[in-house]
């Protein structure tokens, strides 16, 4: 079998750390050596070839053109250069490094991106090799099953350089910083990874929604409604933790995810409930969790706890987990209600499964579907005639306030068809979003 296709040096003048790449997946050698093996393995056998045509006195035309263009390709450790025109073997450049690899032109790059990164502090990068499409072009005209792409190699090549310079680690999975490079144009850009910080979060007052919320008719820009301020709330759980973040890491820009949300009027309460926050293009990474979770903590309105460095996939965690909650609830009812009927309430309502319309409230930005979800168990306390405290621990994505009012029917069962009563949630707090056991209960 013949494994290397030598007709391709008669087309490209590819130089001995290309040619050399087109076997890169056999034998333990650099891309240079290997080359350079394989070009003189071929110039022995052509030198053989013309000798004995000479002693026959045949033609080695084809023999003497093709051994050109080996030594074109830069190697010219044979003994028939006697016998070339110097002009017939003028080195070309390389088609498909063109000459990237070398060591002023890298010196050169490694000082642009050292330049690009002296404003950000960073541990880990990565090194994204861009190619222009000609170059994507020859290599699949080219391409051995052998081979590795110039891009793995000039990844390589590099970021090794840069590591050493810089003191810092390469990492493939959650690099700080990407350094996108075309070495062809030389053009860099750098994508600096958001920092990512998780933790929990309690709402200790009502009327704060979780994130920030703009005015609806100016969408932030300012208007006469919003006193020119673009929100429709001063403020949210989300700008009281991430200012100060945002002062310390100097981050461009910051984005709140938390499992799941509250109510404006809601509190969160408990040991709180999980977020991450992403701050995007921050400058500092190393900051100090503790001082800055004090800072927030003096607010008044939201507490953090639990606060720790996370990565990127913590906020996908965070969306697709709904999480059991326990909830206290203090319910109105348009008639005096006794004890019995609370008796009878907890039992009805024990293990049983709400069918749940969405909410005529939410209707004008949701879809109108019907989730099922379940209450496990429910305790009540009355306060007066007419007054009750509601502990319930359900399945995340129940809408409380219509289990308990029944939303016109669109919540079934609910407290008010239970009790064949109007009533109402006056008030509401998240006691504990069961983010660890899901067997828990509550007693
Ligand atoms: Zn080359
Ligand atoms: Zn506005």
């Amino acid at each position: 079998m013949n494994v290397v296709n030598y007709e391709i040096l008669k087309k490209y003048p590819l130089c001995n750390r290309c040619f050399g790449r087109l076997y890169a997946k056999l034998l333990h050698a650099t891309n240079i050596e290997r080359g350079e093996a394989l070009k003189l393995f071929k110039l022995l056998e052509l030198e053989a070839q013309i000798k004995k045509a000479k002693e026959e006195n045949k033609s080695y035309d084809e023999e003497l053109k093709f051994l050109k263009c080996i030594v074109k390709s830069g190697i010219e450790k044979t003994r028939l250069l006697n016998e070339i025109k110097e002009e017939d073997i003028k080195k070309e450049v390389c088609p498909w490094c063109r000459d990237i690899f070398n060591k002023e032109k890298m010196e050169k790059l490694l000082k642009k991106v050292e330049n690009l990164l002296k404003n950000y502090e960073f541990e880990t990068f990565l090194i994204g090799t861009h190619l222009p499409q000609e170059i994507k072009d020859l290599e699949k005209e080219i391409e051995t099953e052998f081979m590795e792409s110039i891009k793995q190699e000039f990844g390589r090549e590099f970021g090794k350089m840069l590591a050493l310079r810089l003191n810092k680690s390469p990492d493939k999975e959650y690099p700080d910083i990407v350094i996108h490079i075309n070495p062809y144009s030389e053009d860099i850009y750098l994508q600096i990874n958001p920092l990512f910080i998780k933790g929990r979060y309690r709402k200790l007052v009502r009327g704060i929604p979780q994130t920030r919320w703009l005015c609806r008719k100016c969408r932030g820009k300012g208007c006469e409604i919003c006193n020119y301020t673009g929100k429709k709330y001063p403020t949210s759980v989300e700008e009281i933790i991430a200012k100060p973040f945002l002062e310390a890491t100097g981050g461009i820009d910051e984005k709140f995810h938390g499992a799941g949300r509250e109510d404006i009027d809601v509190r969160m309460l408990g040991d709180g409930r999980p977020f991450v926050l992403e701050i995007k293009e921050p400058k500092i990474r190393k900051i100090d969790l503790e001082k800055i979770a004090k800072e927030i903590n003096k607010d008044g309105r939201v507490e953090v706890l639990n606060l720790e460095f996370g990565v990127r996939k913590d906020k996908v965690f965070f969306k697709n987990t709904p999480h059991r909650k326990t909830y206290w609830a203090l319910v109105e009812c348009s008639e005096k209600i006794s004890d019995e009927e609370l008796k009878l309430l907890e039992k009805e309502l024990e293990n049983r499964t709400i069918y749940q319309k969405t909410p005529k409230r939410v209707l004008h930005r949701r879809a109108d579907l019907e989730r099922i979800r379940k209450v496990y168990k429910v305790k009540t306390s009355k306060v007066d005639d007419t007054h009750f405290e509601m502990i319930i621990y359900c399945d995340g994505g129940l809408y409380i306030k219509e289990l308990i009012s029944g939303d016109d029917g669109r919540t079934n069962p609910s407290v008010s068809s239970i009790l064949n009563k109007n009533c109402i949630c006056k008030e509401l707090d998240v006691l504990k979003i069961h983010d660890d056991n899901l067997l828990e209960k509550i007693d």
